[in-house]
């Protein structure tokens, strides 16, 4: 890719968002009703439930409050990956949390249209608002002389394995593929099907189909989506003819949207046998993503992408010229607080201060 400026020079943003309490919180009453978050000035949560003597407070690049809207999720994360993705730049948007805290809702939400107009619905989350701009650019951009092909794929990992929720003739859990490290090409997955999109509705059509797979699949498996990380995948090339030589250049960015499986902790569910290996090997993922961004942040010499199945897909999407943002979600229940503490930590290690 290109070694032109970042838009952006933090390599690695954390965000959070608190979601609302939902009906059942409400409905539940007692601890599960009692807000333990709150929100200071944009930048900083402050946690307090009746298990800590004294409030944790951590600060991020921004925080989103329950009443945030998924328009200021995109414009303050959204827009600078694109940016940063047509500018060279490989980029890339994490939702963390425990299952329920609004990862799906905010990386996916409502993607129906309004029946009038065909805009945006308001619960629309950040992938469809991402790749409406990223085409809506490459329109201008084309207009000025470039030529664009955007290939995408999207893939799953569960269990430490990786399966194409889009190869033709599977409904999802297909044959688990491999990995491999080139030295011209960098990471790729070997036999993952690749698919041209031209147009936002293309991208929702891909994600809808994956999706779908990785339901039926699911559910065929007796597993559960929460359980596994989705990862879909847009290689951005940009064809460029030099007016007077005549030559054509070629550079790519990716561009990756991850629904990380949930962070909840394994104890709780008393898992045993096949489940505990399964939980221990979501957490592998989960905690060497943990591991990763952490030596990155540092400046360390090693960084054990190879460590995890995400960690290596993702490996040339993570650190050296791209941008990550991270966003934790949470609920702001006091039934949840252990889980919030939980993953505010993880953002925290994400974030040097
Ligand atoms: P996760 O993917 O982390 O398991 P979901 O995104 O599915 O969680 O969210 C759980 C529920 O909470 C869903 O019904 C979702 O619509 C709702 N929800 C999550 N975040 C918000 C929010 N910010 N505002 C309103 N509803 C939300
Ligand atoms: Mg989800």
């Amino acid at each position: 890719h290109l070694g032109e400026d970042a838009p952006t020079s933090d390599t690695i943003s954390v965000y959070v968002r608190v979601r609302p309490l939902s009906d059942r919180e409400n409905a539940a009453g007692g601890a599960a009703a009692r807000q333990c978050v709150q929100v200071a000035q944009e930048r900083a949560v402050v946690l307090s439930d009746s298990t800590r003597s004294e409030p944790y407070v951590a600060s991020y690049d921004r925080v989103f409050g329950p009443d945030a809207v998924q328009d200021e999720i995109y414009a303050a994360v959204g827009e600078q990956a694109v940016n940063n993705c047509l500018a060279g730049f490989n980029a890339s948007i994490f939702v963390y949390g425990q299952t329920g805290a609004g990862k799906t809702f905010t990386i996916t939400g409502d993607t129906s249209r309004q029946p009038d107009d065909g805009s945006l619905a308001q619960g629309c989350g950040l992938s469809l608002r991402v790749f409406q701009r990223l085409f809506d650019r490459i329109t201008d951009l084309e207009g000025e002389g470039i030529r664009y092909t955007v290939k995408c794929s999207y893939v799953e990992v569960y269990n430490e394995e990786l399966s194409d929720l889009l190869a033709s003739g599977t409904s999802g859990g297909g044959g688990a593929l491999s990995v491999r490290e080139g030295d011209k090409r960098g990471v790729y997955v070997e036999g993952l099907t690749e698919h041209v999109a031209v147009n936002a509705d293309d991208v929702l059509r891909l994600v809808q189909r994956g999706s779908a797979n990785r339901h039926t699949a699911a559910t065929r498996m007796n597993k559960c989506s929460s359980r596994s990380h989705s990862v879909f995948t847009a290689v951005v090339e940009a064809h460029q003819t030099q007016r007077d030589s005549g030559c054509t250049t070629v550079r790519f960015a990716m561009l990756n949207l991850i629904d990380l499986a949930g962070s909840e902790r394994v104890s709780k569910s008393g898992a045993t046998g096949e489940q505990l290996t399964e939980a221990k090997k979501i957490n592998q993922s989960l905690t060497t993503l943990g591991r990763v961004v952490t030596a990155l942040t540092e400046h360390q010499k090693h960084v054990p992408y190879r460590d995890s199945r995400l960690t290596f897909l993702l490996k040339d999407s993570l650190g050296g010229n791209s941008r990550t943002s991270i966003i934790a979600c949470i609920s702001p229940s006091e039934e949840s607080a252990q889980e919030t503490h939980g993953t505010l930590v993880f953002a925290s290690g994400a974030k040097k201060i």
